[in-house]
């Protein structure tokens, strides 16, 4: 049952941007029809990008594997429908470089047929590693966007002394309504995945933190937990960047987690509620990821509306569904106005972590050209990290990279809310986007240059050593040669 008397903690900053959710968030959820082509990126999580295991031509079934992980950090995918593979190569994507992902192309055969899945045991039969296996075999992320792998989060008992599981259904972003409705649709299915994440942690408690506006959410989860004192259900203050990781862990707890720690130190781990219910399939149907929920909507969408939508439908084929668009979008997004990509094409697919397609019109967007800041302080007011944004954004714009990092460039969540109150209208949070992404690859290629001179280095040493072994080799091979003709001169004498 909702809990009435956990006291709440205000966080730091934030805003509160019109909702936005009227059009949808009465929306039941409706299957999107399978499309032709499917475009499944290589790249929809957080590390490293999976390896193919299919060739072109290759015939798959649905729920196959098509790309294994590569490393700790990365995901596997699967195919989303059966079909033929019929190309794997660069696609544009929606990723926060803007530059094209390697991609399985796969043609649909219309028939949907399931490859032969594993047999199911009772989850809380299973030991914790063997569910993080199966979670990991399952290629689950974090489906609120953050797309971290899920089995990692789940290993994390390992390594940290974790006491509660929060669970985030604060669905902060403006105009998203897909996991209101999962909630409302589903609370069953999302109650069962959070008792087996229970189980897997070790944990005493969870806690599903809900933002106020959403009733009928707080109210199906809450019918949904009744039976389970261990799992309680909290409304939280409508305030973005309420659903942050460590926003939520500080509304709930007080505890305010280090720039650069997680949430694992205050022994917390954060899970989304959309992730909950794709652990449970997965451990009690052993579907693998295959689909989500999208929001599709904005002023230019003629029927907006929430899909059960596989990984890898293209946004036109959203756009079509919803009877095409009223007008030219001024801007299209992969995800809510605050935090979602720009997509380069309608031709782009939804990922993992796709929890909307935003067709937004100049009237909604409030489109003006910026002008020079007026050092008025609003964006350091409602930053929720405490960062300076004003200085972050001059070096960033300087091209002074390491200087923006010195004020704390790596500790931005992206949220976006100093863009959002800033009377000059600077597209702060674009630059530090921009900047994140430049400083990464500059650090990459720093590795890569350090690794190229260690490798060059211990090349010249093995060859150093190589030279010396066969200078011995020589000198003794004389010295040999040199006493067997003494011998020899000494008989003969
Ligand atoms: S809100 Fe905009 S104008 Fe005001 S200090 Fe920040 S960057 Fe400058
Ligand atoms: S985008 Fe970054 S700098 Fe701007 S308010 Fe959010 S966390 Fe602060």
């Amino acid at each position: 049952m909702p809990i009435r008397g956990l006291k709440l903690f205000k966080i730091r900053g934030g805003v509160h941007p019109n909702a936005n959710k009227d059009a949808t968030h009465d929306k039941p959820i409706t299957d999107l029809p399978i499309p032709e082509l499917l475009r499944i990126p290589l790249l929809q999580h957080i590390g490293s990008p999976a390896e193919p295991v299919v060739k072109r031509g290759e015939h798959v079934l649905k729920g196959q594997l098509l790309a294994r992980p590569q490393g700790v950090i990365s995901a596997p995918v699967h195919a989303p429908t059966s079909g033929r593979i019929i190309s794997i190569g660069k696609f544009q994507a929606p990723h926060p470089s803007g530059l094209p992902v390697m991609t399985i192309t796969l043609k649909s055969d219309g028939k949907d047929e399931w490859v032969d899945s594993d047999a199911v045991t009772d989850p809380f039969d299973m030991e914790p590693a063997e569910i993080a296996e199966k979670v990991s075999d399952a290629g689950i992320v974090g489906m609120g966007g953050a797309t971290f792998p899920s089995a990692v989060k789940l290993g994390l008992g390992n390594r940290y002394q974790l006491e509660k599981l929060i669970i985030n259904g604060a669905e902060c972003e403006p105009y998203l309504t897909c996991d209101d409705r999962l909630m409302q649709e589903s609370a069953d299915e999302i109650i069962d995945g959070i008792r087996i994440m229970i189980h897997t942690l070790g944990v005493k408690e969870a806690i599903i933190a809900i933002e106020k506006n959403k009733p009928g959410a707080i109210n199906a989860i809450s019918v949904a937990a009744a039976d389970y004192p261990e799992i309680k259900v909290i409304g939280v203050p409508v305030q973005y960047p309420m659903g942050s990781e460590k926003h939520l862990t500080q509304t709930l707890t007080g505890k305010e987690t280090p720039a650069r720690a997680l949430t694992a130190d205050l022994g917390i781990v954060v899970h989304n509620v959309a992730t909950a219910y794709a652990i449970h399939q997965a451990l009690r149907q052993s579907k693998p990821l295959l689909s989500r929920i999208v929001t599709v909507t904005g002023g230019a969408i003629s029927k907006p509306g929430n899909f059960r939508a596989l990984i890898g439908t293209p946004v036109s084929h959203f756009i079509e569904h919803c009877g095409g668009l009223t007008e030219e979008p001024a801007k299209l997004l992969l995800g809510g106005p605050m935090m979602g990509q720009p997509l380069p094409s309608t031709k782009a697919p939804i990922i993992k972590g796709s929890g909307g397609i935003l067709a937004l019109t100049e009237k909604e967007l409030r489109l003006k050209n910026p002008s020079p800041c007026i050092r008025c302080a609003s964006c350091v007011n409602v930053c929720p990290c405490g960062l300076l944004p004003l200085e972050m954004a001059s070096h960033a714009r300087a091209g002074d990279l390491e200087g923006a990092a010195d004020f704390g460039l790596m500790d931005c969540i992206s949220c976006g809310s100093c863009s959002y109150v800033c009377p000059s209208h600077i597209p702060l949070v674009q630059y530090f986007n921009y900047a994140k992404g430049a400083l990464t690859e500059k650090q990459r290629a720093q590795h890569k240059q350090e690794e190229i001179k260690r490798l060059i280095a211990a090349r010249a040493e093995r060859m150093e050593k190589q030279k010396q072994a066969k200078r011995e080799a020589m000198a003794r091979r004389k010295a040999e040669m040199a006493e067997k003709k003494k011998q020899q001169s000494e008989a003969s004498a």
